[in-house]
C-alpha cells in the first residue's frame, strides 16, 4: 500500500512550472501513475468532457455560481436532458433548480430519494429518526436506475445523504456532478464546520463528544 499526504504538504511543487525537490511521499514520484493518468484525458470519451470542464473555470472565474457553471458546462457539451437526483429534505430547492434549468432551455428529469416508498424496517435499518413509525427509506439505486431509463445525458445530485450519494454514483453509468451535499446542521454547507473547526464547531467535530454510539 502506498501512502500520500498532499493535505499536509507545504511545498506544492505540483503547482510550480519548474519543479524542485519532491516531498518523499509525493504522488509525482510515481511517473507511471502520472503519465498513465494523463493519457486518459486524450481518450475520445474524456477529451471534450475534460477540456470543457476545465475551461469553465476560466470562462466564469469568480462570476458564475455552481449552478450557472453546470448549465454553461451542459450547454457546451450539448447535453439537453438533465437528470436531477434530489433529497426529499431539499424538495423546495429541487423545484427551484428544475425551474431554473427549464428556463435556460434544458429538459429536466427529476427523481426524489424516497421513490419506492419502502419502509426502512424492510431494509434492516435499525436507527430511525422516528422509531416505531413508518419511515420511507432513501433509494439512491432506484434514483440512478430511473434516470438511466429516462436516458438523461448528464446528472445533478442535490442533497443526497452521505453514502446514499456514493451508491448513486456506483449505480449510475451517466456522468454526474454535485450541486450540493447534505448537511442538516450547516444549511448544507459542510465547510462551515471546517471554517469554524477551532471555534463554535470544535466539540461537535470530535467523535468522543458522547454523540457517537
Ligand atoms: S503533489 Fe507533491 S508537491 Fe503537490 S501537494 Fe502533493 S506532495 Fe506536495
Amino acid at each position: 500500500m502506498t501512502n500520500y499526504y498532499c493535505a499536509q504538504c507545504t511545498h506544492y511543487e505540483c503547482s510550480k512550472e519548474v519543479k524542485g525537490e519532491l516531498p518523499p511521499s509525493c504522488p509525482m514520484r510515481d511517473k507511471d501513475l502520472i503519465e498513465s493518468s494523463f493519457a486518459e484525458y486524450s481518450k475520445e470519451e474524456n477529451r471534450k468532457f475534460y477540456i470543457t470542464s476545465s475551461e469553465i473555470e476560466a470562462l466564469g472565474y469568480c462570476q458564475w455560481t455552481r449552478l450557472r457553471e453546470i448549465m454553461e458546462f451542459s450547454f457546451r457539451m450539448n447535453y439537453h436532458r438533465i437528470g436531477l437526483a434530489f433529497c426529499r429534505g431539499l424538495r423546495n430547492e429541487a423545484r427551484t433548480v428544475a425551474k431554473i434549468l427549464k428556463e435556460n432551455g434544458f429538459d429536466v428529469i427529476s427523481v426524489i430519494c424516497k421513490t419506492g416508498g419502502i419502509d426502512k424496517d424492510k431494509a434492516g435499518i435499525v436507527h430511525k429518526v422516528h422509531p416505531c413509525e413508518y419511515e420511507p427509506m432513501c433509494n439512491p439505486v432506484a434514483q440512478a436506475k430511473a434516470l438511466e431509463k429516462a436516458g438523461t445525458e448528464f446528472n445533478i445530485v442535490l442533497g443526497l445523504c452521505v453514502g446514499h450519494d456514493s451508491l448513486f454514483f456506483k449505480y449510475t453509468h451517466t456522468m454526474t456532478t454535485v450541486l450540493a451535499v447534505k448537511d442538516r446542521v450547516t444549511g448544507h454547507n459542510p465547510l462551515a464546520a471546517v471554517y469554524n473547526s477551532e471555534g463554535y464547531f470544535k466539540t461537535r467535530l470530535r467523535m468522543d463528544d458522547g454523540k457517537t454510539e
